[in-house]
């Protein structure tokens, strides 16, 4: 079955909730990226929440960033989603890994790092993105998104993300859940989601349990009327092409592709993004160079 996400709102408007499965996605970038089963963790927790993150955007071209740097061993995390469920991301050190922590769970917070911050940027079409920034409480990713809500946008929010990872570095469940409360809501309705999330399973345990994000809606908001608003199939999907990489070539100018044709006799572009290679010969290198002197 394919990774979705779900958008829903219960009918007295009191939380707005989003439950993903990823698993099929955060499997495709590990193999992309070939990371240790930390920084799949890592990189997949940044992949979920940038996915049901951008269940805001509006149109189709708008397009969400996340950018995590928190000075640790993985170094920077960026996740990229638009509007059509297309995620991509990448983590600068692939390898950085960790003991597992006391709870013997992949210790993210320790290969991700508090001392730095997590930034949104918003790309709208607009000249100027929006960018929101918090600092980062745990480096858990979780934790340090409901606290960019909250100290960015003024938002009380519930957020799990979870990766379980297998011997074999595959990835057995992913996904994640974004609860966000409405004004409306009451203290005894506070009351009863901290109960129910004290109480039930981990998202990786539910998904693992073949659980679809319309049953996890149900476990995390039992008794509610809830309306689905939106259901957005997702994938890890890079939108770089050979012609993309052929422009970037072209923005380097006539200096640097004479360079890579004299001295490397041709060029790799390495797409940070999903990793695909592009090679370009030397004999297409000089027919670059010779459109750039019409
Ligand atoms: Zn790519």
């Amino acid at each position: 079955m394919s990774d979705y996400l779900i958008r829903a709102i219960d009918k007295d408007k009191k939380f707005k909730i989003i439950t993903a499965d990823t698993t099929a996605l955060v499997e495709a970038a590990r193999v992309a990226h070939g990371t240790s089963a930390t920084s799949s963790a890592a990189l997949g927790r940044a992949l979920t929440a940038i996915a049901m993150m951008s269940t805001n955007l509006k149109n189709e071209k708008d397009i969400m960033t996340m950018v995590i740097d928190g000075g640790g061993i993985i170094g920077k995390i960026v996740a990229v989603a638009n509007s059509k469920g297309e995620v991509k991301g990448y983590v600068d050190n692939p390898l950085a890994d960790a003991p597992s922590n006391a709870y013997g769970k992949l210790d993210v917070g320790a290969i991700v790092g508090t001392d730095g911050d997590i930034r949104i940027m918003m790309d709208m079409g607009m000249k100027d993105p929006y960018v929101g920034q918090a600092p980062l409480v745990s480096g858990e990713i979780a934790e340090d998104i409901a606290n960019y809500y909250f100290t960015s946008e003024q938002v009380n929010s519930a957020v799990g993300l979870g990766v379980l990872v297998d011997t074999d570095y595959s990835i057995i469940a992913s996904g994640g859940f974004l609860i966000q409360l409405m004004p409306g809501i009451e203290d005894e309705d506070i009351e009863r989601l901290e109960n129910t999330l004290g109480s039930i399973s981990p998202v990786t345990q539910m998904i693992a349990d073949n659980l679809t994000p319309e049953d996890m809606l149900k476990e995390l908001l039992p008794g509610y009327e809830m309306e689905i608003l939106q259901k957005t199939e997702l994938q890890f999907k890079c939108d770089c092409s050979r012609k993309k990489i052929k422009d970037l070539i072209i923005s380097l100018g006539k200096t640097e592709i004479t360079a890579m044709i004299e001295e490397d006799h041709g060029a790799e572009v390495v797409c940070q993004f999903c990793n695909t290679k592009y090679q370009f010969t030397e004999a297409e290198l000089e027919r670059i160079l010779n459109s750039l002197e019409d």
